[in-house]
């Protein structure tokens, strides 16, 4: 497991880091998200020993991962957001470059690099020079390289961006079967769609510190029971007002044309029989469903101030 207590970095006077918190379980593969600037690469090369933190720990199962930046580098496979700057190179020449950094040569280090280029579909580009991939070939090779030294925890900083859609899914396909293999993973993206698709769990950051973590099912279904009840009502709407206003489960109602949009405590049961009291007053109800959470809506709603004032002003507006 590796866990962070307490980041904190500053540059200059900027404080990018205040007490950053963040709990990454073995194996898991983890979606590191947050707006622009909210500090996600400066997190990403704390933890790849690139960066000081002014304050705060790193531990990987158990072992305080700061006090020693080259077991700290041992521990930490890194992809960064741009590719290095060794493209006179073959395939080969710069795999067998980074697997003498970290001691493997001859033979032992062959054997690795080639199978991590099965691995990653570039077992027959031995041959040829870094600069002439394909940036997606390019993203797999800093892929295999960040894996020459069989790191416990892989950490991939916006792994897809600028990648066209085939070699999106190329690279997610191979993110899923390291995964799978046993490897935890840690990726920071914008792309929220294809993070809900991959990862297991997930951590939101905005300014700084960590604003939601956890295991993306149970974020998504507590995000669902909290999304708002809509209930279209065909005829009777001031009946179904003056239910839903006395009713204990209802927060705040708005009116979106003939919809009544319903933020409601209750659980299934609760809703069940609002909408057979509904009926059984003669309301006509043509349709009557939870809203879905997704990943987007909980980002929004906790990094966009915006987002929630609207959501704050919403039974004000409807003057109910
Ligand atoms: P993005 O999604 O845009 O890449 P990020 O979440 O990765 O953003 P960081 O790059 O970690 O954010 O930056 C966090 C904050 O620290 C930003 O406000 C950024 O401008 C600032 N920052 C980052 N690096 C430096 C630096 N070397 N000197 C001064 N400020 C910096």
């Amino acid at each position: 497991m590796l866990e962070i207590k307490g980041l904190h970095k500053i540059y200059g006077k900027y404080h990018a880091l205040s007490g950053l918190d963040m709990r990454v379980e073995t194996g898991a593969l983890y979606g590191f998200v947050g707006p622009n600037g909210a500090g996600k690469t400066t997190t990403i090369k704390i933890m790849a020993g690139l960066l000081r933190a002014e304050e705060g720990s790193i531990a990987v199962d158990g072992v305080d991962a700061l006090a020693d930046s080259r077991r700290l580098r041992a521990m930490i496979g890194y992809v960064p957001d741009f590719f290095g700057v060794y493209d006179n190179l073959t395939v080969s020449e710069y795999m067998e470059f980074f697997a003498s950094c970290y001691h493997l040569d001859g033979l032992v280090a062959r054997k690795r690099y080639t199978a991590l280029l099965e691995q990653v579909g570039l077992e027959d580009k031995l041959d040829f020079y870094v600069d002439g991939l394909s940036r997606g070939m390019k993203q797999r090779l800093c892929l295999a390289r960040a894996l020459i030294h069989d790191p416990e925890v892989l950490i991939l900083d916006e792994p897809t961006s600028g990648l066209d859609p085939r070699t999106r899914f190329e690279v997610r396909e191979i993110l899923k079967e390291l995964h799978e293999a046993g490897k935890t993973i840690v990726i920071s993206s914008h792309v929220l769609s294809e993070l809900s698709e991959l990862c297991t769990d997930i951590g939101i950051i905005d300014q700084g510190h960590m604003v939601l973590e956890g295991n993306i099912m149970d974020i998504l279904s507590r995000v669902n029971t909290s999304n708002p009840l809509v209930i279209s009502v065909f005829a009777n709407m001031e009946k179904a007002l003056a239910i839903l206003k006395s009713h204990p489960c209802v927060q705040t109602i708005s009116l979106r044309e003939k919809e009544v949009c319903v933020r409601f405590t209750g659980d299934a049961q609760d809703e069940a029989l609002l909408l057979q009291q509904l009926i059984d007053s003669d309301v006509l109800v043509n349709g009557y469903t939870r809203e879905k959470g997704s990943l987007e809506s909980v980002f929004m709603q906790l990094t966009d101030r915006e987002e929630e004032r609207t959501v704050v002003s919403y039974d004000t507006e409807s003057g109910m």
